[in-house]
């Protein structure tokens, strides 16, 4: 879990940062409405799904790395707790936490895997 500063996930979410969570596959499962998602392939690593129904944006299918984001917005109940900033090179909006903060993303991640200042 945690905030990307990315200029795309800004666009994407309207805001200046987006809170994710991140989940393999078979975590994640559509409970109802799945008729009404919608999916924009932005790249092949990034497949964004939305609410057909309400414009709302629900998770982005990340396939190349086996995982899910599901926005923390979208699951107001679950205990969100951010463990690091990435993209900060990007911000719009610094933010004093005492989180790491990543140039990118995670090596593992295909990033650099360093570290900025806050
Ligand atoms: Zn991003």
């Amino acid at each position: 879990m945690g905030y990307c500063h990315c200029k795309s996930c800004r666009r994407w979410s309207a805001g200046p940062v987006n809170a994710f969570t991140l989940w393999k596959p078979e975590a994640v499962r559509i409970v109802q409405g799945a008729e009404n998602i919608g999916t924009y392939t932005k790249t092949p690593r990034s497949h964004r799904k939305w609410c057909m129904t309400c414009g709302g944006h629900l998770f982005t299918e990340h396939p190349a790395w086996g995982l899910i984001d599901v926005y923390a917005a979208v699951i107001p109940d679950f205990p969100y707790r951010a463990g690091v900033h990435v993209n900060y090179t990007e911000t719009k909006l610094r933010i004093a936490d005492g989180l790491p903060k990543m140039r990118d993303v995670p090596k593992e991640m295909g990033g650099s895997g360093a570290s900025v200042s806050e």
